[in-house]
């Protein structure tokens, strides 16, 4: 599709230019400083689960189904703990271990743990020549640094409405066994906001691999962060990959980072039976037991998955007026000017912005010059590379919807220089 600038003639392309130009200059000359880089609640989101402080006392009952949660012992967690951990990762409580705060951490311990070991019965990864892993891009840059980290070839597929480009994945992993796995954000993907359809899921857990150690990362991290009319619904990943005897080749994560505290929460991790007895052989070798005090302060909070959709639902308050800016400001800014599209999320916590070709970097720069940091352009890509330089990612739930308004106004008017530049460029 042409830009606007595109379609103007020499006269109206130079206005234009010049226009947006005079109003970059005074906009630079506001001196704002605003941050739309990282995907973290607002002061106040995270304020909604300060209550959950008050609830383990010096006189309070630590103890959980029996156990002692103020001692070590039970290294996969507590029970009601390891019950809510099912709840979300739709597996049977016996078949998770609830572990410190990070879900990023966990999988990290896991993919080092086959790196190292190996999945059982094959070749530990670290002794392979050229392990690849499949990134659905645009995705979340701090997955791709776990494989990037030990060397293992991140090499992206294309995301499209109902996640990653089946056919792109099914061809890849079918011929190539040194594909040993693929990250997945299955629900509002960060950063696109895709909510992979029933067939997504079906085909990833059933897909014939050429190796048989393939291993999915399936990161519910947005599992329950709903903000639109309907809730989006994923299908259970584990039904059909038990039904097609794939049940070892899915990993599930999830954590509360973004409905308690970010960086003190708990997290999750969920697999079949002989893959949690192994993964906990190693883990346990350096762990032995979680903090088992927090895990039962948060059940105590929130000791079912309902009560955490009620909790979810008033973090939701917060972030429906900053998605709904987002949507009203790119409307009115770049609507029908042929410039951009971005994606109309109904949870999580991103907008998927796309430029015109070879314009992301430069109105990353520009918005930086202008007082607005945004998520480095490319940052969605493996090793920070965009193939076509066109995705941003839009991460509203920080600033006050005043700074994000404010924000906005500036990217829009990045948007429009850099595409109005382009279009220039192209005739010189
Ligand atoms: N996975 C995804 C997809 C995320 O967006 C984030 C946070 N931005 C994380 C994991 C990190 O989660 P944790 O705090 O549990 O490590």
């Amino acid at each position: 599709m042409q830009t606007m600038y595109q379609k103007m003639d020499d006269a109206e392309l130079a206005s234009a230019l010049a226009d947006l130009k005079a109003q970059v200059a005074e906009v630079k000359a506001r001196g704002l400083k605003l941050d739309m880089a990282r995907g973290k609640p607002s002061p106040e989101q995270v304020d909604i689960s300060r209550p959950m402080l008050d609830l383990l006392s010096s006189s309070a009952d630590l103890t959980d189904e029996g156990v002692d949660c103020s001692n070590y012992g039970c290294f996969e967690g507590i029970p009601s703990a390891r019950k809510l951990a099912g709840e979300f990762l739709g597996v049977p409580a016996e078949q998770t271990i609830v572990l410190g705060s990070s879900s990023l951490n966990i999988m990290q311990d896991v993919i080092v743990h086959y790196w190292e070991k190996g999945v059982p019965g094959h070749t530990p990864w670290h002794k392979l020549e050229g392990v690849k892993w499949l990134c659905p891009a645009p995705g979340y840059d701090r997955h791709f640094g776990l494989t990037e980290d030990l060397g293992i070839q991140n090499i992206p597929v294309r995301m499209t409405e109902t996640g990653p480009d089946m056919d792109e994945v099914e061809r890849l992993v079918a011929t190539d066994p040194s594909i040993k796995g693929m990250f997945c954000v299955p629900k509002y993907s960060n950063p696109t906001g895709v909510t992979y359809s029933d067939e997504t899921v079906r085909r990833l857990a059933t897909m014939e691999c050429a190796a048989p150690d393939f291993r999915i990362v399936w990161d519910d991290a947005y599992a329950v962060h709903d903000f639109g009319e309907k809730p989006e619904k994923l299908a259970n990943i584990f039904d059909f990959a038990r039904e097609a005897g794939n049940e070892d080749r899915i990993l599930a994560v999830a954590s509360t980072s973004k409905i308690t505290f970010p960086g003190a929460g708990i997290a999750f991790f969920g697999s079949s039976p002989s893959n949690v007895a192994e993964v906990a052989s190693t883990l346990k070798v350096g762990l032995i037991s979680a903090n088992k005090l927090n895990q039962l302060m948060h059940v105590r909070f929130l000791p079912t998955l309902d009560a955490v959709r009620e909790h979810m639902e008033r973090h939701a308050e917060f972030l429906r007026p900053r998605f709904a800016c987002v949507q009203s400001k790119l409307e009115e800014g770049l609507g029908g000017t042929g410039c951009a599209t971005w994606t109309h999320p109904n949870g999580g916590y991103f907008v998927s912005f796309d430029g015109p070709e070879g314009s992301a970097k430069r109105v990353g720069a520009l918005c930086k010059e202008m007082g607005v940091t945004m998520t480095p352009a490319g940052a969605t890509w493996p090793y920070g590379e965009d193939p076509r330089d066109t995705n941003i990612r839009i991460a509203p739930s920080y600033p006050s919807v005043e700074e994000l308004s404010a924000a906005l106004d500036v990217l829009v008017l990045a948007v429009k220089l850099v595409s109005a530049e382009l279009a220039s460029e192209e005739r010189a």
